[in-house]
């Protein structure tokens, strides 16, 4: 239950005072749906209005300052018509002259607010114009009698279409004085070294800008509020990696009859990280604490492998072990590799999908269930009510790129509860995203390329380029070569991907006829797999694509990748289409087609992709471009968005929180006595609340 102290922060923003439902919906489309989510938007600007000169001091170089200025109106020139503004000329008595312009003006209300005469205090952005002064639309237009309510200095927050710049201050304002004093949550020591304030004390600060250096992220009241939202996320993490390795004691250990078996089966030798990494494994299965390892590793980098050699010391000690894909077309293709790896050792395998219905899914039920199957490979449908396993003993998790997956398995699908689990990852993502998605789960790492892969001959063209690219795949389907073409990523809905797909995969038809095949996330599975059959088997030479299809599908033959729009595209996605291609003997190529004019900073991501192949360089390269939440697509990534914290500034603090969650979770899990109590506040106030059940005694 969220603690009492901080119900006046989780009121709905419409509760603000002077916020309507209007604005709270565009408030909570902008911030989020309670007040506290307006704290954590941070201003962006300050305006000093302090400056306060004489008009006759004044000249063109003052253009563009934030003056504000004691007038005396001496006449109004109303609009002579729609395209001319209204004016309204002042004096100050220094000499000077100036004029505030009103476009659209209500003459009422101008005669109102500015009478003639009368001395107002006018605060705004200074102009000049054919060399007179001038303030268009002033920020502030007051009586001397309210001179008083003038702000000095004020923020400039972030805005949102259809908000004006007043109410979100105000809004925020409102937020801002709902903000109770919280209980210091902070290890006092590290507090004093930082030279850190109080919660309280830095929000305010923060909010309440003296300068534009008070802006910077390493501002000692933003570093504290960074660190509070960091401190939050690894501290709920560690929470709940104790809550899972607590749950089973089960040492699995197996004598290596089948392990031995099938690496001599195999037609190659395993790397020394794949070596390291499968020790590893062993190392955690045979403790009798919960694996839960991460086995990351570029595409291609041999991950599968370390993955079933695993899964054998599950079978070596009598039990099962599965294996769970995000998509039925990469379940599929484990499938296939892990099934004929068993079936040359005389492990029995099966699959299930989804697909998979009636008496078929029944008999493969009672074979999960009686453990005459041990090795199993499926999606999701694995972990279905009705699915029960003999004796589950390790679960790998392929997250491919799509993360998160793990967090809800790990923690809620009975199927996996308490069984030793692996989750591999192929998208190399910098080590500060590793913490906050999986905290400080151990990991093993596959760097090395398998051997056998030739680079890819990278290039960035215009789409404009189009028949260039045409006639170029043309030349090469002629040499035997066969490419995936990938269409954009248009919005985050299949059917607009899908059409923008159909599109290509018609003008591609056109010229290529029946060489040219089409797979997208919008059609029926038996479809997809004759698509991909069809390209397997070379029946087809060019794959359309979209990328909502897995992208994780072995293709040596394939030796080009065109990728249309790819300035739309996560650099780590982008990364992972290329190795699609190399893994076979020919030369192979990849297009980037963009749509000119290309920004700087798309620019600037495209060439990191041409100049490097290391996928854990290109990853901390995108986060250094584009930040953490844009790193790969957003969305679905799973990755926390942050909104106090920017990795790229505060990524070192992400080292001490996790330490200091460490810490905390080893020595006070339960969150018990002062600062436990304070730091459950915290918990709850970055909404970590699923968290805060796993801080008791187990
Ligand atoms: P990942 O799962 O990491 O994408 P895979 O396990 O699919 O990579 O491996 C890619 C290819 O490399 C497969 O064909 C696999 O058989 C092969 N491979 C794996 N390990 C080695 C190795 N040590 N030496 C040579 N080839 C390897
Ligand atoms: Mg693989």
């Amino acid at each position: 239950m969220r603690p009492e102290i901080l119900f006046p922060l989780f009121a709905p923003v419409g509760a603000l005072a002077g916020v309507g439902p209007q604005n709270a919906r565009l408030i909570t489309r902008l911030a989020g749906p309670n007040a506290v989510d307006l704290l954590w938007r941070l201003p962006s600007g300050v305006i000093d209005r302090r400056f306060r000169p004489k008009l006759a001091e004044l000249t063109g170089a003052n253009d563009g300052n934030t003056v504000t200025l004691t007038l005396k109106v001496w006449g109004h020139e109303p609009s002579p018509g729609k395209r001319i503004p209204y004016r309204v000329r002042c004096t100050d008595g220094s000499g000077g002259e100036i004029t505030l312009v009103f476009f659209h003006a209500r003459p009422d209300y101008l005669l109102r607010v500015l009478p003639e005469g009368q001395i107002r205090i006018v605060s705004g952005k200074l102009e000049t114009y054919r060399d007179n002064l001038q303030i268009t639309h002033p920020d502030y237009i007051l009586s001397e009698a309210e001179c008083a309510t003038l702000p000095e200095i004020e923020p400039v927050y972030p805005m949102t279409a259809g908000l004006s710049a007043k109410t979100l201050a105000r809004a925020i304002r409102g937020a801002l004085s709902r903000a109770p004093k919280l209980p210091e949550w902070q290890d006092g020591p590290w507090l004093r070294k930082n030279n850190w304030p109080g919660w309280h004390e830095s929000l305010l600060a923060a909010h309440r800008p003296a300068a534009s250096a008070d802006l910077d992220g390493a501002h000692p009241a933003r570093m504290r509020l960074a660190y509070d939202e960091l401190l939050a996320n690894q501290l709920a993490l560690m929470l709940t990696r104790r809550t899972m390795r607590r749950q089973s004691g089960r040492r699995i250990t197996g004598d290596g009859r089948l392990r031995d078996k099938l690496i001599a089966s195999l037609p190659f030798r395993l790397t020394p990280s794949q070596i390291v990494a499968l020790a590893e494994i062993s190392g955690d299965m045979a403790s009798p604490g919960r694996m839960l390892r991460l086995l990351q590793g570029d595409v291609g980098s041999g991950k599968t492998i370390v993955a079933l050699l695993g899964m054998l010391i599950a079978v070596e000690n009598g039990g099962q072990a599965a294996i769970m894909a995000p998509t039925e077309i990469l379940a599929r293709q484990h499938y296939a590799v892990i099934a004929k790896l068993c079936d040359a050792i005389g492990v029995k395998t099966a699959l299930l999908t989804g697909r998979d219905k009636g008496k078929a899914r029944e008999a493969l039920l009672t074979g999960f269930a009686d453990g005459s199957i041990p090795v199993i490979a499926g999606t999701h449908a694995l972990f279905q009510e009705d699915v029960a396993f003999h004796d589950l003993q390790m679960a790998v998790i392929d997250e491919q790129h799509r993360f998160g997956v793990h967090q809800r398995l790990l923690l809620s699908e009975k199927g996996v509860r308490a069984v030793d689990t692996l989750v591999m990852s192929a998208t190399p993502i910098p080590r500060t995203l590793t913490l906050t998605v999986y905290g400080d789960m151990d990991v093993s790492k596959l760097p090395e390329k398998p051997p056998g892969r030739t680079p890819v001959d990278t290039r960035v063209l215009p789409l404009a380029r189009m028949e260039e690219v045409i006639s170029g795949l043309r030349r090469a389907m002629e040499g035997g070569a066969q490419a995936f073409w990938i269409c954009p990523l248009v919005e985050e809905s299949e059917l607009i991907d899908a059409a923008a797909a159909q599109e290509r995969y018609a003008h591609l038809r056109e010229i290529f006829g029946g060489r040219v095949g089409l797979v997208h996330g919008r059609m029926k599975a038996a479809e997809k797999d004759r698509a991909m059959e069809d390209f397997v088997n070379h029946r087809t030479s060019i794959l359309v694509a979209t990328t909502v299809i897995e992208v994780g599908v072995d293709v040596p033959n394939a030796s080009i990748m065109i990728i249309e729009h790819a300035q739309r595209f996560g650099l780590a996605q982008l990364h992972q289409l290329r190795g699609r291609v190399g893994r076979g003997p020919r030369h192979s190529t990849c297009m980037l087609l963009y749509q000119a004019p290309l920004g700087e900073m798309a620019r600037a991501r495209l060439r990191v992709l041409r100049e490097t192949d290391d996928g854990f360089r290109i990853a901390e390269e995108d986060l250094r471009l584009r930040g953490a939440g844009e790193v790969l697509g957003v969305k679905q990534s799973g990755i926390p968005e942050f909104r106090l914290a920017d990795l790229t500034i505060h990524g070192a603090l992400l080292d001490a929180a996790r330490d200091d969650a460490r810490m905390i979770a080893d020595q006070n899990p339960e969150l018990k006595g002062e600062r436990g109590e304070a730091l459950r506040i915290l918990l709850y106030l970055f909404e970590r609340d699923a968290a805060v059940k796993y801080a008791r005694a187990g």
